[in-house]
């Protein structure tokens, strides 16, 4: 029985190497929370809460995961014994899924502390047997043709399996359009909207639609999934949700409909691994493309991607770039690296997530901590 005694949280602000743009704004520091819960046999187990600062991706920000972990969630989960940490999204979730993100950091902690706690590696208790993950990478929103191309030679030039482009009206067309023209039509491309485009001009998503993508990612603006279902039948490029599938309700919704055939899943952003789990034994059933996407985690957030993405049932290379593309120094020791390949290691021959807290930088980037006990 593990029962947990002890949940430091932390907020980090962490100078990102080079500003990152979606269609919702700029980000030059990634404010994240780290949590490490301790049982009272000392066993730790470290995880990261992916909330961003504003609410533009999801309504759940940084601010209300905080103020949910703290005043709701760490009570639930200090004090109740569990023999397996699939036990412990049933002690959080009626918190509700706006709190999912908070939920997710908690619930991985535990996988995590579980691994620790029985000397395996986080993949190994996550059912994960693969020994290396492909890699692909998310670029932000681009303003130049030319500066574009560069950059997605640079990617395919250094492994990275698959590049996708953040786009938004204006910044689209011209732009896949380049980079099509200079690297041919089958560099491995897609593209993420974040939500940037109306129901009632889909012109650009259609034009996209004849520039061999291998997806476009959630290109529609507070659009219910029929309306994902009515665009996805008149294109041939697969629609990938990413915003739009919040639980696994959702997905068996998108998966009834047709309303998108591919599924960016992020366990920090759906309630953590039981759920990841859940979804990708329906992906598999059902024959839907799976990969599993990036919060501009740390190398803790990461650590829990990468274990979860040698699951045999995604289909696609993940968001997993090496720490050195986000971070002038990880916070983990060693940092994720990827090879020539594009391929990033499992660490399976290490306890829990493979990796360890660099204590003295994370001290320094601390903005505000609490301990509950
Ligand atoms: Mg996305």
């Amino acid at each position: 029985m593990t029962t947990v005694c002890r949940i430091e949280m932390r907020e980090l602000a962490l100078p990102l190497k080079t500003p990152f743009v979606t269609s919702a704004g700029t980000m030059d520091v990634r404010r994240t929370i780290l949590l490490r819960i301790t049982d009272s046999d000392g066993h730790t187990g470290w995880a990261e809460c992916v909330a961003l600062e504003h609410a533009d991706y999801v309504p759940e920000t940084l601010a209300s995961a905080w103020q949910t972990l703290e005043a709701d969630l760490a009570g639930r989960l200090l004090g109740a014994g569990w023999e397996h940490p699939r036990e412990v999204w049933p002690l959080l979730c009626d918190a509700g899924q706006e709190n999912a993100m908070a939920i997710a950091g908690l619930e991985m902690a535990a996988w995590e502390l579980a691994a620790r706690a029985q000397n395996r590696s986080l993949a190994d208790m996550l059912g994960a047997g693969r020994t290396r993950v492909p890699a692909g990478i998310a670029l932000g929103v681009q303003d130049d043709p030319a500066r574009a191309v560069e950059r997605v030679r640079d990617c395919l030039a250094r492994g990275y399996q698959r590049v996708k482009i953040k786009i938004m009206p204006g910044r689209d067309l011209e732009i896949i359009r380049a980079v099509r023209d200079a690297l041919g039509g089958n560099a491995p491309l897609s593209v993420d909207a974040n939500g940037a485009y109306s129901l009632s001009d889909t012109a650009p998503l259609e034009a996209l639609d004849d520039m061999n993508l291998l997806m476009m990612e959630q290109p529609l603006a507070n659009a219910e999934l029929e309306a994902y279902a009515d665009l996805q039948s008149r294109l041939r490029t697969p629609l990938c949700l990413d915003e739009s599938v919040g639980s696994l309700e959702d997905l068996d919704r998108m998966i009834a409909l047709d309303a998108a055939r591919v599924l960016n899943l992020k366990p920090g952003r759906v309630g953590g691994f039981s759920v990841s789990l859940a979804m990708l034994e329906r992906c598999a059933r059902y024959g839907i493309g799976v990969w599993c996407g990036g919060m501009l985690e740390s190398g803790v957030g990461r650590a829990h991607n990468v274990a979860l993405s040698a699951r045999d049932e995604f289909t696609m290379p993940g968001d997993l770039s090496p720490s050195e593309r986000y971070w002038v120094q990880d916070i983990v020791s060693p940092e994720w690296q990827m090879n020539a390949s594009g391929e990033i290691a499992v660490p399976r021959d290490r306890p829990g997530m493979g990796c360890l807290p660099e204590m003295e930088l994370i001290d320094r980037v601390t903005v505000r901590s609490r301990v509950l006990q």
